[in-house]
């Protein structure tokens, strides 16, 4: 088949799940077969969110080839299974970076470069997917971040409206995600901000084939005629998407209301049987029959749900494949002290310290690590996480008091965490850190191999500039603390574990970045039985 594209863009206000909705039709035209592949391209000049704080755009997720994307690769990665890559994560930094580099070379011969035709045109590239290689892939699904009516996401809106014109236009399908208010007061849903929202895009040269609505009360047909005929759309192709008790519930809402039988109609391809998703609905049978309840804690500094988006989810699903509703209580490192942190891990079955950088709050994280430790609670450490259990066992059992990451003190004498060698003559922050997919084997009958069912190699994705300083690898394991997961290649710890613990546990590298929702993460799995 020749490759179709759909384009998924917001209107009305941010934050309506329009990762979701991009997931959801992915994994509904997977279902139906199709081979499908979900890019993001976000408006802002970053090259990538590498560099951005959390609180500015929540987690920043990793590609197994070692890119860092936004956080809604994730969701795409969780429904479909998928493994996207650099190419399915764009920026406007990025289509300018490319373009300048371009005119430098002389590859313009003398031209005036501007927004348009320069800059849409590589966006128009780069939404057709030309520079991927060998690639065979039925749908591309594009989300393009920010809302309709945003100067800066202008030149995306323009690139699709010239796809639309070119020859084979009809490869083309805009779905366009709207919000309708409810009013308490007049005890109406408004209709007239998606009127406004479409009426924009048409201004800008768009008809949309598809409109979602985003809604916190159900939408009875007279409201969606209404909006049908005001914004010239059939009225098979306005559905609606109402809150639910879990975003794994929007495929299946969506199939229900045709989402995916629409866009296929649009794009005059035969719909076929309604596919029967039964991993899926099983999972769904799973999660809402959830017997039981169990507290983790979540040691951090980011006090915000995106911030550890795939920790969270990693941590629900598996929970939900454990029979289990995980309740996640955010404790803040920052306001950890000694006296306090009986209290804050009170009733906790089990604790996950999370990554991050910097100084802010890490000595709070020692000590859960600490109390975690002394008190034998089931503790995952999680890349900074980890380095700051192997920093409390330096401090506390193996009696070096001043131990500590170079990141944080470059001038103690036990650097048990350090900078690795290839580090050292890094002067450029963004997208320079260890970053990607690498192997580790693991020592048999270790926990870590039992969680895996196996000694390796394992294949996990990492961000990091820190390491295990192996100097110290000998008296860690005289001591106790074993590492139990080692990347062959560079000698690299990236696993730790005391065994004679009920589950204390560091990975170097990020496992919650695969997990997905048909696949939860092993360790994941490992960690929530041991709390349950
Ligand atoms: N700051 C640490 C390092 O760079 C840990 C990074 C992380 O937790 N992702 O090694």
């Amino acid at each position: 088949m020749q490759t179709k594209y759909i384009f998924v863009t917001g209107g009305v206000v941010s934050s309506l799940g329009k990762g979701i909705i991009s997931a959801s039709i992915g994994q509904l035209l997977q279902a139906r077969g199709y081979k499908v592949t979900i890019q993001k391209f976000d408006p802002y000049i970053n090259i990538d969110p590498g560099t951005l704080n959390p609180y500015e755009h929540g987690e920043c997720f990793v590609t197994e080839d070692g890119f860092e994307t936004d956080l809604d690769l994730g969701h795409y990665e969780r429904f479909t299974g998928i493994h996207t890559t650099r190419d399915n994560s764009i920026t406007t930094g990025r289509i300018y970076k490319t373009v300048i580099d371009r005119e430098r070379r002389g590859d313009y011969l003398g031209k005036t470069i501007q927004v348009v035709p320069h800059i849409t045109d590589e966006i128009k590239r780069r939404m057709l997917r030309q520079d991927v290689q060998d690639e065979t892939i039925d749908f591309v699904i594009t989300e393009v971040g920010g809302t309709i009516g945003d100067i800066e996401s202008q030149p995306f809106i323009e690139a699709i409206r010239q796809l639309r014109c070119q020859p084979g236009r009809c490869n083309v399908v805009c779905v366009h995600l709207t919000y309708v208010p409810y009013l308490k007061a007049a005890d109406e849903l408004k209709t007239k901000p998606t009127q406004h929202s479409v009426k924009e895009l048409q201004g800008m040269g768009i008809q949309p084939d598809i409109l979602v609505l985003r809604t916190e009360r159900h939408l009875d047909d007279a409201m969606r005629m209404k909006v049908a005929s005001f914004c010239n759309v059939d009225l098979e192709c306005v559905v609606q998407s109402e809150d639910m008790p879990s975003i794994y519930e929007v495929p299946v809402s969506m199939q229900r209301q045709g989402l995916d039988a629409a866009i296929l109609r649009k794009l005059g391809i035969p719909v076929g049987e309604t596919p029967a998703m039964t991993n899926w609905h099983k999972f769904l049978d799973k999660q809402r029959n959830t017997t039981r309840e169990i507290h983790i804690a979540l040691v951090g500094k980011y006090d915000l749900q995106d911030a550890y988006k795939s920790i969270r989810e990693s941590l629900n699903l598996a929970g939900i494949y454990n029979g289990a509703k995980t309740a996640i209580n955010f404790v803040n490192s920052e306001v950890i002290d000694e006296k306090n942190i009986a209290t804050k891990l009170y009733g906790m079955a089990g604790v996950l310290i999370c990554p991050g950088f910097g100084q802010r709050g890490i000595e709070g994280k020692i000590i859960a690590a600490n109390y975690c430790r002394t008190h034998d609670i089931p503790t995952f450490g999680i890349c900074l996480g980890m380095q700051m259990m192997v920093i409390e066992y330096a401090r506390n059992v193996l009696g070096y008091e001043d131990a500590d990451s170079t990141e944080m003190n470059p001038n103690t004498t036990h650097k048990v965490i350090d900078l690795m060698e290839e580090q050292k003559s890094i002067t450029q922050m963004g997208g320079t850190m260890r970053l990607g997919t690498y192997d580790c084997e693991l020592a048999e009958g270790s926990r870590a191999s039992k969680a895996y069912d196996g000694i390796g190699p394992i294949y996990e994705r990492h961000r990091h500039r820190y390491e295990f300083n192996n100097a110290y690898k000998t008296e860690y394991e005289v001591a106790g603390m074993k590492c139990v997961g080692i990347n062959p290649g560079a000698n690299l710890v990236e696993i730790v574990e005391i065994p004679d613990k009920r589950w204390y546990i560091g990975t170097q590298f990020h496992p919650e970045y695969s997990s997905t929702v048909l696949h939860p993460h092993p360790l994941f799995m490992s960690f929530i039985k041991a709390c349950i």
